[in-house]
Parts: structure tokens; C-alpha cells; sequence
């Protein structure tokens, strides 16, 4: 075949699902002369583009080491299976977005350790990235191969691959490291010197240094307003699984649930200014153009400053359409103003998590909510118009007990109530997981049969058209379980599965049960015995890492567990010493609306009533990709989307829709934006726009959009010269000439203004002035001159047909189309080896130019990808 010996990377993107996933490109990308710096570092996700984008934690990595003269970061993302086969085949080798430089040309290469069924996926990147899966197989001049995140909590299932585990948060810890990498690279150090080094730091763990008697202490930013936010995120070029800029208005969580490592082994709380964060959100939405603004933390509600902070950011952002998204809010803090802009958008699904189904196990899990709680916030939400209730629940929790699951029926049944009859409900069931550094490290997770028990129970007593079930599939959160405590032979359970082809476990539709259950039996895991209940003086895997929150003080919340006590909230009832602060450099702080100050460890405020958080359709991926500091059970993120709405300010109408401004715009869609979808191409354009300068006009209705359309749907993978738009935006005194400029300045690589003509207001919309397009494709050089005059031939018996009909498949239905009246010429250039291609647009659409090479030509159908097609011209009816 002509394209084996002779693809390139850029040309795989032809052939692969979402090839938007590996351009590159984004707006606020940075790009930086390898041969200039002193460290390279390759931060990479393993998993998806569409869930790495999402992680705040990565993109924080990213701006601080790249502020830095001398570092260069870049970023790799897990490659989905089809890209993954196609590498394999061609011999190319995994590399990172910006440069396309192979993950084994790094000094460094970071990986983010967000969820354990991820895992697989690490091995992958690092195989394909040209570097020894095992740490113990690779000498100096491999790259240093160091992971953050949560899964380091335990680093011993992972340990066989990872040199280095970053312990805790990483925003001062990274720069120490890349110092030391810097200065050992200077000397010459070989790979034994630079983790010796490396062990030194404060929250390094080097298993092939460190000592398990050793404790690791994790690293925790003292103060976080002393620490921007990336003010120049990237803007992901397509759909993210969160595509919004995320303000991380606090880090940590006092509420104290026994269940929740992200609770535990993020203390203690530390908010940000309202004022400081007022200027990021600025400075973000101006540097990314996105529409949309997340307040992140583990328990958005709990912000001391929410009340201030909300309205402040609605009033500055209304007139931009600019949406809030906020993760965990409490719906008692929401206020009338709020609620009010609330009931008049969109109402999906609201997510509440009561996470048990009776007040004695809340009290055990310390969730401290009531069904009273509950049932008030299920009629509030139904009647400010919602459609849909989501409850979260986790079964086999430490203490279930029959009447327990009996309360989660009753209580689905009594929320549906809430209702009034319009109402549905959908229950969510997560197995339970017990994770390390949680009061619960000690206990059993039920097994995949005991969930399917429970699963069936839920069947016969939740039988109503308006309820809805969904749960975990029970293997996947069986083998979570396994690594979440597992000890260093997991290593070997992780290679074998691999080998056997595993990949994006956590993908439910990926996820090979029999693969891994194959290698299990292979490798004599007794999952049963892992996961049991554990002594109190059992040795336990991360007994050696510390995360603040001492072991006694776990064990002591485990026994309050099992007297259904609970644990006030220390912001609120004052500091009961769980270890995670010093009280004099690490303490709780919380917002003000004046200067920062510390609030000491009692902080201030009569107790509050706990109640409920309000969540809506988080799936795991996106909690997964949430926070630098993610909730793990998958249950303590969530979001609800609100378009802003100032006091008095209805969302619907659109402030200066009279004063529009009607242009056509020309641009550019080539290189690597070539592969955009129309979606993708679109979102690009009216960041880009906005970014410039400009402030579009919207629809009217539920969901308002930007005024902008299209004259034909580009396509993925065509590169095109000129592609055309009508946008609708305000009129301003600028001069419309100098525009382009600076909307281009904008826009991802490839993508180009190019033209910008105003029209008048009686003037026909873009489809209908349409004629037809030209299209040129670059002759492949191996084409010999006997084929070329085959080729003539083909053309001249194709414009002397009458009718050529083809096969083409929409939407799983076959068609037969006749192409014939639709190609008004076909002309081959054997001196300039190109094919020149002018089509006909009609009401019914129009030929696309591979399917002329295919069917008219008779070239190879992968052929036509790797041709350089593009789309030269479109002719109006006017011109
Ligand atoms: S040490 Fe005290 S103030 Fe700090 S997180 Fe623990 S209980 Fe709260």
C-alpha cells in the first residue's frame, strides 16, 4: 500500500476517532527551542485529552514550570486504542503536543495519577514513548520517570515503573525538583546520583532510595493566594469533559466524611480572596475566550466568601453571556437572586448525595445530613423548575445493614414525592471503597457478587417508570479496591494485563474483566484476602507516607463510626488535632472580603446546620478530572451550570441586540486545524472572536447562542483556503479593517482571517448565494506516467458520463447518489502533480472531492487522506 512506508504522524490523524485530541495547537499553548533550555519535562495524562484537559493540577504544572527561563513543558495524553494500533504499526513513537518531540527525548516525564484504573495506561505511554516500562530496566539517559496525584498516596502498586512520587501539592515542590534536575544535569550526575538528590526533597518518595521505615510527609501549600492560577490556561481546540476556565476558590474540606480521601488527605482548608480571585477570572476569561467559569473546590458551598463572591462575578459577566459552574454548592446558601436567575435556564438533572439511605449510617460515614435536609432541597429544586433529581448513593459502607438499603428505596420513592408527580428520580449506586488515609482504611469492600445481590434488590423494590437506576459495574470497582490498598506485587498484576491488552479501565465500554481475572488466577492474587478487614496493627502498604491526618486519629474516627458519632466540621466547632496542621506555618485560612488573614484553626462562626450538597450529572471521568485535589468514591465533586444572571437582569433578553453589526467572514482552515470538526472550528472562531475584542449578538430563547453561521459544515480532515461565516456582533467605532488582526492573533494555528466584508442587512444568507467549491489534491509521487495516463483516461471517461453513480453510507443508511451532475470539472496538472476539482453545491448538498478520488479515479480509498486536499475556492452566485 502506498501510505506504509511513508505516513507520517501528522497524516495517522486521517485515520483515527476524535484526531482533535492530538493537534495541539490551543490557544495559550506554549512553545519553547528545546536546544534553548537546560530541562525538558513532559507532563502526561494517562488517559484521554478530553479528561487530562479537564485537571486543573496538570495545567497548573504546566504554567509554573514554563514561567521558568530554562524549562521547557510540554504535554502527552493516553492515545486511544485506534491511534495506538496505528503507531505501533508504523513504528512512530508516542510524543507530546507542542512539539511532537518522543516522550524518551525528556530529561523528565510527569505523570498525573488521578483514578487506579488508569494505570494500564501509564505502561502504555511509556512503551510507546520509547522508555523501559520498569524503572529498574532503565539506565542514564532514559528519562527520569516521576507521578502526582492521588493514587501516590499509595505508591506501591506503581512502584516498579514510577522513580519518583511527588507526595501532596505540587506548586512548590515542582520548581525544587526542577532545580535539582537542573543542577545534577549540570554535574553530569548519572541516574543513581540524581535519585539520590531527588530523595532528599521533602515529599519525594524514591522507592529505589528511601527505606520503607522511612516516612515520606506530603507537601502542602501554606497559603494559597500566595499562588496564582494559571492566568493563561490552555483553551482546548474540542469538547473537554469540563471546557470552562476553573477558579479554585479553595483547597481542602473540614467536613470530615469517613468514606472520603480527597477530605483527609487534602487539609487542612485554605481559601482564596474574593479579590484575588475576582482578578484571575478576569485575566482567565480574557486569555481563553471561554464561556463558561467553574468555582472549584471540594465543597463549593462551604466558601466563607460564597455570598460575596457570586454576585460580584455575576454582575461582571452577565453582559458576556459568560456561565458559572459551580462544583458542590449547598442549596441553602443559594440566594433568592440566584435561585431566581437559576429557574429561568436550562433544567437538566441536580445531583444530591446523601451517599446513605438512613440517618444511622450517615452518622456512621459522618455525612451529618438529614432526610429532612434532603426532602426540603428535592422540593426546592423540582419547584424552581428542574425535571430530574439525581441521588447519589455507595453501598456495602462499613455498618450496612438490610435497613439500610431499604432506606435508600424509601427515600427515592419520597424525593420522587417531592415532585408533585412531574417530577423523576434517577438513583446512582457506587460500591464503597475504602481508601488509605481514611477512617475507613481499615475496612472491608464488599466483592462484585455481594454488589450484584444488592443490585437486584434495588431492581424489585425501585420498579417505577420515573425512577431510574444506575450503578458501577461491580468488577471495576473491585479491582479499584485492589490497588487502592495494594502492596508492590500489584506491579506485576499491572504489566500482565497490560500485555494481555488492557487499556482505559476506567471506561466502562473498554474495561476487560476476563483479561484481568486471567492474570489475577496467572499470578495467584487472592483479591478475597485483599479485600478484607484489616487489623489494627496490621502493616499497611503507605504506612510509610504521611498525609497529615495521623493514624491514630483515623483509627479513633473508625471507632466513632461504629458508635454512629459524629465528628463536627473544625472550621465551625474548633481544631480536634487530626495531625494535618502544625498551627504555625500550616493552618486553616479563610476568605475575607478585606486583606488575606489567618483565622487560626478554631475559625469563627456559630455552628451551622449541614445539609445536603446539590450536584448535578458529574459522571466519574469528570470527577476524576475535577480538582488537583480529586475526590476519590467518585462522590465528592459535582457541578450544576447556571448562565449568569445579575439582580433584576432577565437572562433571556440580550443587551444591544438592536445596535448589530452584520459581516461575512473569510478564513483559514489549514496545518494541523485542518482536522477540526465543524463544532470544534466553530467554538475556535467565536473564542477567537471574542478574545479579539468583539462582543456577539445572540439568539433569543432557553439556550442563546452567538449569531454565526456557516455556509457549509467544514470538514475534518480538508484543509481549506477559505472557509466563510456570517456573524452578527455589536457595532463598535473601530475601524472593521484592522480587525482580522486581532481576532487572528486568537485563533489556533491554521486558522486564519482572511477576509471581513460588512453586509447589508437585506443581504441572502450564506447558503443561499452558494454555487460550488473548488477543491485541489496533490498527486502521490510514486504515481509512475503509466498511471498517471490511466488516471487521464479514468477523468475523460468520467465528464463524458451521463450518470456515475455511487454508494455512500448516512447515518447506517446506504444511499445511491449520482455524483456525475454534480462535478462541473476535473482537471489532472501532471507538470504541478496536482488534481484540480470543481463542484456543484446544491439544496440536497454536494460531492466530496474523496469521493471523486475514489469512485471516479479509482484510487485507493486511504489515499485521498494523506493527498493534501483542499478546499481552493467557493464560488457564489453573486461572483
Ligand atoms: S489539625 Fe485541627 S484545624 Fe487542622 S484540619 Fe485537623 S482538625 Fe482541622
Amino acid at each position: 500500500m502506498i501510505m506504509d512506508d511513508r505516513i507520517s504522524r501528522d497524516d495517522l490523524l486521517h485515520f483515527v476517532f476524535k484526531p482533535s485530541r492530538y493537534l495541539g495547537g490551543e490557544v495559550n499553548a506554549v512553545r519553547k527551542d528545546h536546544r534553548t533550555c537546560r530541562l525538558s519535562v513532559a507532563l502526561a495524562f494517562p488517559d484521554t485529552y478530553e479528561v487530562g484537559m479537564s485537571h486543573l493540577g496538570l495545567q497548573i504544572l504546566y504554567e509554573l514550570l514554563n514561567n521558568r527561563d530554562g524549562i521547557i513543558a510540554e504535554r502527552a495524553y493516553a492515545p486511544w486504542p485506534d491511534l495506538e494500533e496505528l503507531l505501533r504499526r508504523h513504528a512512530i513513537p508516542l510524543a507530546t503536543l507542542e512539539s511532537g518531540t518522543p516522550l524518551r527525548d525528556f530529561d523528565l516525564v510527569g505523570f498525573s495519577l488521578q483514578y487506579e484504573l488508569s494505570f494500564t495506561n501509564v505502561l502504555t505511554m511509556l512503551e510507546l514513548g520509547g522508555i523501559p516500562r520498569r524503572r529498574t530496566d532503565r539506565r542514564d539517559g532514559d528519562p527520569l520517570v516521576i507521578a502526582g496525584g492521588p493514587c501516590c498516596f499509595n505508591p506501591a502498586p506503581m512502584s516498579a515503573f514510577i522513580d519518583a512520587f511527588v507526595i501532596g501539592e505540587g506548586e512548590e515542590v515542582s520548581g525544587e525538583l526542577a532545580t535539582v534536575m537542573m543542577r545534577e544535569k549540570d554535574r553530569g550526575s548519572g541516574r543513581e546520583k540524581l535519585l539520590a538528590a531527588l530523595a532528599e526533597l521533602p515529599g519525594i518518595y524514591v522507592p529505589a532510595v528511601h527505606t520503607r521505615g522511612e516516612k515520606i510527609r506530603k507537601r502542602v501549600v501554606a497559603d494559597l493566594n500566595a499562588w496564582t492560577l494559571p492566568v493563561r490556561p490552555l483553551a482546548p481546540l474540542m469538547k473537554t469533559i469540563h471546557d470552562r476556565a476553573v477558579l479554585e476558590i479553595a483547597r481542602g474540606c473540614t467536613r470530615g466524611c469517613r468514606f472520603c480521601q480527597a477530605g483527609m488527605v487534602w487539609r487542612p482548608v485554605r481559601e482564596r480572596q474574593p479579590g484575588i480571585l475576582r482578578e484571575m477570572a478576569d485575566q482567565m476569561l480574557a486569555a481563553t475566550g471561554q464561556e463558561e467559569l467553574s468555582l472549584l473546590s471540594l465543597s463549593s458551598g462551604d466558601y466563607t466568601c460564597i455570598e460575596t463572591l457570586l454576585p460580584l462575578l455575576m454582575d461582571r459577566y452577565y453582559a458576556r453571556r459568560i456561565a458559572l459552574a459551580l462544583p458542590s454548592l449547598r442549596v441553602e446558601t443559594l440566594s433568592r437572586n440566584l435561585i431566581e436567575a437559576i429557574r429561568r435556564v436550562r433544567k437538566t438533572s441536580f445531583t444530591l448525595a446523601p451517599e446513605a439511605g438512613t440517618q444511622r449510617l450517615r452518622n456512621v460515614i459522618n455525612k451529618g445530613n438529614t432526610e429532612a435536609d434532603l426532602l426540603a432541597t428535592s422540593a426546592q429544586v423540582f419547584a424552581a423548575g428542574w425535571r430530574g433529581v439525581k441521588l447519589y448513593f455507595m453501598i456495602g459502607l462499613p455498618g450496612e445493614e438490610e435497613a439500610d438499603l431499604e432506606g435508600i428505596a424509601t427515600l427515592a420513592h419520597q424525593v420522587l414525592r417531592t415532585g408533585r408527580k412531574r417530577g423523576e428520580v434517577t438513583v446512582s449506586l457506587s460500591t464503597f471503597v475504602p481508601k488509605p488515609h481514611t477512617p475507613f482504611q481499615w475496612q472491608r469492600q464488599i466483592g462484585p457478587e455481594e454488589t450484584t445481590l444488592r443490585q437486584e434488590f434495588f431492581k424489585s423494590r425501585l420498579r417505577h417508570r420515573q425512577i431510574q437506576i444506575k450503578w458501577h459495574e461491580a468488577r471495576m470497582s473491585r479491582l479499584e479496591g485492589l490497588f487502592s490498598r495494594g502492596d508492590e506485587t500489584l506491579g506485576d498484576l499491572v504489566e500482565l494485563a497490560y500485555r494481555g491488552g488492557c487499556r482505559f479501565d476506567g471506561w466502562s465500554d473498554r474495561f476487560r474483566s476476563e483479561i484481568w481475572d486471567d492474570a489475577i488466577r496467572t499470578l495467584g492474587i487472592d483479591v478475597a484476602a485483599n479485600l478484607a478487614d484489616r487489623s489494627r496493627n496490621a502493616a499497611l502498604p503507605w504506612d510509610h507516607i504521611d498525609a497529615g491526618v495521623e493514624r491514630d486519629f483515623l483509627w479513633a474516627e473508625g471507632q466513632k463510626a461504629r458508635e454512629e458519632e459524629l465528628t463536627p466540621d473544625c472550621r465551625r466547632e474548633g481544631c480536634y488535632r487530626c495531625g494535618a496542621c502544625d498551627h504555625i506555618e500550616i493552618r486553616p485560612l479563610l476568605a475575607e472580603d478585606g486583606p488575606p488573614e489567618d483565622h487560626g484553626a478554631a475559625a469563627t462562626g456559630g455552628p451551622e446546620e449541614m445539609t445536603t450538597e446539590s450536584r448535578v450529572d458529574l459522571d466519574v471521568a469528570e470527577a476524576r478530572a475535577a480538582s488537583p485535589a480529586t475526590a476519590n468514591n467518585a462522590s465528592e465533586t459535582g457541578a450544576f451550570g447556571i448562565h449568569l444572571a445579575g439582580p433584576g437582569q432577565p437572562a433571556r433578553e440580550d443587551p444591544g441586540q438592536g445596535n448589530g453589526q452584520r459581516l461575512r467572514l473569510r478564513f483559514t482552515k489549514q496545518g494541523r486545524s485542518r482536522h477540526l470538526s465543524h463544532l470544534e472550528t466553530a467554538a475556535a472562531l467565536t473564542r477567537g472572536i471574542v478574545r479579539g475584542g468583539r462582543r456577539f449578538l445572540f439568539t433569543a430563547g432557553f439556550h442563546p447562542h452567538p449569531r454565526m453561521s456557516f455556509a457549509v459544515a467544514t470538514a475534518v480532515g480538508l484543509a481549506s483556503e477559505g472557509e466563510y461565516c456570517d456573524v452578527v456582533w455589536e457595532r463598535t467605532p473601530d475601524e472593521t479593517a484592522s480587525l482580522p488582526g486581532e481576532i487572528n492573533r486568537f485563533l489556533p494555528e491554521g486558522m486564519m482571517i482572511t477576509e471581513l466584508v460588512e453586509l447589508a442587512p437585506d443581504s441572502p444568507s450564506l447558503t443561499a448565494s452558494l454555487r460550488g467549491f473548488q477543491y485541489t489534491a496533490t498527486l502521490p509521487p510514486r504515481l509512475n506516467a503509466a498511471a498517471l495516463d490511466a488516471l487521464e483516461g479514468r477523468i475523460a471517461a468520467f465528464l463524458a458520463a451521463a450518470a456515475f453513480p455511487v454508494t455512500r453510507t448516512v447515518k447506517d443508511r446506504t444511499i445511491i447518489r449520482d455524483i456525475r451532475p454534480l462535478v462541473t470539472d476535473l482537471i489532472m496538472d501532471r507538470t504541478g502533480r496536482r488534481m484540480l476539482m470543481e463542484v456543484r453545491f446544491t439544496n440536497e448538498g454536494a460531492v466530496r472531492p474523496e469521493e471523486i478520488l475514489i469512485h471516479a479515479l479509482g484510487l485507493d480509498p486511504s489515499l485521498p487522506a494523506v493527498m493534501n486536499l483542499t478546499k481552493t475556492a467557493t464560488f457564489f452566485i453573486d461572483k
